[in-house]
């Protein structure tokens, strides 16, 4: 049997155990500590923007610490985008408020500018009340239209939560993805951009925010010697083990952007002749996405009837890991009773949407491999 080969897995540059082992020499083996104040420092260098950044222990804490700040509470409303990973939209239930999603555009694939504003107006016909924030995700990398998404959210004045977790790396308009935003949150889990085995952070425009994003991320204790709460906390803060791998890890990012790029160059090319097979691509020269994941769209009418499943199942036959695009919010049980504003396309995208392998890792015969058994099928 082939090797297998995985849609991303975690990619370490070499240095990450040499920060590890400055931690145990020094004894540092906390939450805190310098791994971590190095970590935030050279992710707000990387993010420019003069951004404040506060490591935490996943890219779902950073979101929940986000609504947090933002002051979402029990019976408000926030909106999201629907197509996306559950962790999206997860911490909005975790404090009592309801999800309202907002459906896709079928050039990024991100949150519909148009759709956004329809279900801003409609909530606040219906419920009287204001959303309390906007969740645009950039998925797979792609940027979403944040230019549009800041006007409409300044219109209305609600701020904008960005889900970057997917898209270190990724630039519109010449600026990094997570500074877009109120605050962004990022995600370092193993098959991330970059990893710290498990791990985000949140990006704060001011340091006021970034100090209570860390009072919060460590049980919002009081200033006292003894143990005094006014707020409720939680243990959210990144270790100084997994910050170490993290620091290693910044030293590869670039080259990690630039491989998954090259990546989705060589299927863009590889796969040219499939009738019916398109890869996302960047709409305009404003979009610069890290392609973290290189996806694919089949339309059984232009491939004599090839479908996603067939390619995804003779692919995992051949041991080739792929993936259905992110199945759409608005059509997990979970969410059943959840607003909706759209018409349909995050639901074709899933129909009809896959991810190929495309970890910094693969080679470029690993990438042939790929595309070799998918043209069996043609
Ligand atoms: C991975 C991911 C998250 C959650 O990050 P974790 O670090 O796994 O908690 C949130 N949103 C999106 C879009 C993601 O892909």
């Amino acid at each position: 049997m082939n090797k297998r080969i995985w849609l991303s897995l975690a990619h370490m540059g070499g240095r990450e155990q040499d920060f590890i082992k400055e931690a145990f020499d020094t004894n540092w083996v906390v939450p805190l500590g310098p791994n971590v104040d190095a970590f935030e420092i050279a992710l707000a260098h990387y993010l420019g923007k003069e951004r404040h950044v506060v490591a935490l222990s996943a890219g779902t804490a950073a979101l929940h610490l986000s609504l947090v700040l933002l002051g979402v509470s029990v019976g408000d409303e926030v909106i999201c985008q629907s197509f996306t990973f559950a962790a999206s939209a997860n911490p909005i239930t975790y404090l009592g408020a309801t999800p309202v999603f907002v459906d896709s555009e079928a050039d990024t694939w991100n949150m519909s500018p148009e759709f956004l504003e329809k279900a801003i107006t409609d909530r606040m016909e219906k419920t009287g009340k204001k959303p309390k924030a906007i969740i645009p995700v950039h998925l797979y990398g792609m940027p979403a239209k944040m230019d549009e998404i800041i006007k409409i959210a300044r219109k209305y004045k609600i701020p904008v939560l960005e889900d970057a977790a997917e898209a270190l790396g990724s630039e519109y308009m010449g600026q990094k993805c997570g500074t877009f935003g109120e605050l962004a949150a990022l995600s370092f889990n193993g098959n991330k951009m970059i990893t710290t085995s498990g791990g985000g952070a949140l990006v704060c425009q001011t340091e006021e925010e970034a100090k209570m994003t860390k009072f919060y991320a460590t049980q919002a204790r009081d200033n006292a010697p003894h143990y005094q709460h006014s707020h409720i906390g939680y243990n959210y803060r990144m270790s100084n083990i997994c910050a170490g791998i993290g620091r290693g890890q910044m030293l590869v990012l670039k080259d990690h952007v630039d491989r998954r790029r090259a990546i989705h160059r060589l299927y863009t090319d590889l796969l040219k002749d499939l009738n019916g097979v398109t890869v996302l691509q960047n709409p305009t020269i404003d979009f610069n996405s890290n392609f973290w994941l290189t996806c694919i769209l089949v339309d059984p009418k232009q491939t004599k009837g090839v479908t996603r499943e067939d390619i995804r199942l003779l692919l995992e036959r051949e041991n080739i890991e792929t993936r259905p695009l992110w199945k759409p919010m608005h059509l997990q049980p979970v969410f059943a009773d959840a607003p909706f504003y759209g018409d349909g396309i995050s639901e074709h995208l899933f129909d009809i949407g896959l991810c190929l392998p495309s970890g910094s890792i693969l080679t470029d015969e690993d990438i042939l491999r790929v595309t070799d058994v998918m043209k069996r099928l043609f």
